[in-house]
């Protein structure tokens, strides 16, 4: 059988089911009840609820969600900023997802691009880096990128800018950020607020195509917890809870790779010379979360003549008061709240109609709940807290 097949396999399926529940009963014996393991990942949260894995899980075996979508930690003066510029004229590039994300104050009456853009604001959504390369070459005026996302997507900016592909007139707005510092915040946060501790991570895959499984490692044992780097086919997800629960009852901590198809120890070491050429690692603020430390990455040396911070005289996010008044979105991506704990969740805040930024992206918690009812667990929680 090839290997991706196996990935399809429902027998397959049923052996890693088992083998968790296995685990999970020895665990139990032990007086580990509840087994609390952070999915990273905005697109494991994805997986996760889509294909009911919740509901495969034996009890006291809890999956929750953690910080990993770039779009929901964008701070909102970044969106502000960009929102600004588009009405004065300045061409801001943007990505779908980042265009429908609302900020918490308004703009001259707008507090989305998609609502700049109606005001009539100059802004245009493309696929990637590259088309605003090319389009603003073509185009000639000001132009921004609202430059979002983790180190996945941080070469498609470094390589173009270290290749001397990018137009004077193109500068970016850097919202760049680095993954396990976040992770470190989300499961210290647990800690602090004397909640159950989160036992195990699920770290993120496409991320760690590129930092490889060394900064997991890292994390893993500064905190005293197993990591497996998981790929994002449902069984992936299965296997890494069976590989976290197996490192659990073996008491070991450190990283293990289940995503062995394309995550090794080192990464992408091009890519990695071409971030670390182009940017440097600062402190920065996530929306909901204030500032992380070393948990950004933002233009060095002659880089920075590209960056609409300084063209502009732009503030930088301090990441206080940055959430929508109500909006619980600040405990969601820390995996210390459930989308259904938000009252205004499926009511002033919907997918069509986002009111907190976890409700915009493919990657938001709110959003993948609310399209896909928690894999059962929504009803239930509802239920729980009296909704
Ligand atoms: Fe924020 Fe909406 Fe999610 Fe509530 S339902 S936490 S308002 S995104």
């Amino acid at each position: 059988m090839k290997e991706l097949e196996l990935y399809r396999d429902y027998k397959f399926a049923e052996k890693v089911k088992k083998l968790i529940w296995r685990y999970a009963n020895v665990l139990r014996s032990r007086g580990l009840k509840v087994i609390k393991l952070m999915n990273f990942c905005g697109t494991h949260e994805w997986t996760t609820v889509h294909y009911g894995l919740r509901s495969l899980m034996p009890e006291g075996v809890e999956l929750v969600a953690g910080p990993g979508c770039p779009v929901c930690i964008t701070p909102s003066l970044c969106v502000e900023h960009a929102i600004k510029l588009s009405l004065e004229g300045v061409t801001v590039y943007t990505f779908g997802d980042a265009y429908r994300l609302p900020a918490t104050r308004e703009v001259a009456g707008a507090r989305s691009l998609r609502e700049a853009r109606a005001m009539g604001g100059s802004v245009k959504v493309v696929y990637s880096f590259m088309d605003a390369v090319k389009d603003s070459k073509t185009q000639g005026g000001e132009a921004v990128f609202l430059a979002i996302g983790f180190e996945t997507t941080a070469p498609g900016y470094a390589i173009p800018l270290a290749r001397g592909l990018v137009p004077r007139n193109l500068k970016l707005l850097p919202a760049l950020r680095l993954t396990p510092p976040a992770a470190r915040h989300a499961i210290l946060a647990a800690v602090e607020r004397g909640l159950e501790p989160v036992r195990g991570i699920i770290a993120p895959g496409h991320v760690s195509t590129v930092t490889g499984a060394e900064p997991w490692d890292k994390l893993s044992r500064e905190l005293g917890l197993p990591s497996v780097i998981s790929g994002f086919e449902p069984l992936d997800l299965m296997l890494s809870v069976a590989m976290l629960l197996r490192m659990l009852y073996q008491k070991r901590v450190g990283v293990e790779i289940e995503y062995r198809r394309l995550v090794t120890w080192k990464g992408n070491t091009l890519a990695k010379r071409f971030i670390s050429e182009v940017f440097q690692v600062s402190d920065a603020a996530w929306r909901g979360l204030g500032v992380i430390p070393d948990s950004g990455l933002e233009l060095r040396g002659p880089y920075t003549s590209y960056d609409a911070y300084r063209e502009y005289g732009l503030k930088l996010p301090d990441g206080k008061e940055d959430m929508p008044s109500g909006c619980r979105c600040a405990d969601v991506i820390m995996g210390l709240a459930r989308p259904v704990e938000c009252p205004l969740f499926m009511k002033a805040c919907t997918p069509s109609k986002p009111y907190g930024p976890c409700m915009v992206s493919s990657e938001g918690t709110c959003a993948i709940w609310a399209r896909f009812g928690g894999g059962g667990l929504a009803k239930r929680v509802a239920e729980e807290v009296g909704l």
